[in-house]
């Protein structure tokens, strides 16, 4: 695990790239083991699982919510979660800034994209996302602040396929940075690639990676 998980660190590193592990559905002594190795990013899919590790790991591990967040399971980790990328509607928005309120703070969120030619996965489209960004709701929120974009390429072995997704992605990004976060350095998180193409992602511009089976397995 560990010549695995420096040879990543250390690609992602020349590229200026962070890494979240995704440790979903992995016991506490392999997420330990990382920590040990240096890893203080880890991603989570599942509300009570991420609670579970949360409450027993040493306490500057970054907690990053990748999976579907259901607005009732927001007030579990709004204490203490490190960033959200999973936010896919202005409701689901209100309600961390609800919660992130009774917690007396900000949370970074990221807008999770639907850039993939499959029907099961969340996340807005472009159109959705300006829509969201222009409406007066958002402007008046206080305590959550959007860092980013968030997305997944389709699951294919068609890697120009999956190249297209990510520079899609890429390029809205910067369309929306120069749109609406001129002012807003904070706003420079683009979180794409997984174990079967972070390559291409990191060649697309991502920022940030989410990466599960490769480190754990
Ligand atoms: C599981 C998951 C990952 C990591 O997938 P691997 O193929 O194990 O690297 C990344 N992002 C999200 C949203 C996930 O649910």
């Amino acid at each position: 695990m560990n010549s695995t998980y420096t040879a990543i660190k250390s690609y992602l590193e020349q590229h200026k790239v962070t890494l979240v592990a995704v440790s979903k559905t992995r016991p506490i002594d392999q997420l330990q083991a990382l920590y040990d190795a240096g890893q203080r990013d880890f991603g989570e899919n599942r509300v009570q699982e991420m609670r579970d590790k949360q409450s027993v790991l040493p306490a500057d591990i970054r907690w990053h919510q990748i999976g579907h967040l259901q607005r009732n399971k927001v007030k579990y980790i709004a204490p203490w979660v490190h960033l959200i990328h999973s936010v896919d509607s202005l409701e689901l928005l209100e309600e961390i800034n609800h919660q992130a309120a009774k917690s007396n703070r900000v949370i970074p969120c990221l807008l999770q994209m639907y850039i993939a030619r499959e029907e099961t996965k969340f996340g807005l489209d472009a159109d959705e996302l300006h829509a969201l960004l222009q409406s007066e709701q958002f402007h008046a929120f206080r305590h959550v602040q959007v860092v980013g974009l968030m997305g997944m390429a389709t699951q294919t072995t068609d890697t120009a396929q999956i190249r297209q997704e990510f520079m899609g992605l890429h390029h809205l990004f910067q369309e929306i940075q120069s749109l609406y976060f001129a002012q807003d350095p904070q706003f420079n998180i683009l979180s794409m690639g997984m174990s079967s193409d972070y390559e291409i992602a990191v060649e697309s511009g991502a920022t940030m990676v989410r990466i599960g089976s490769l480190l754990f397995n």
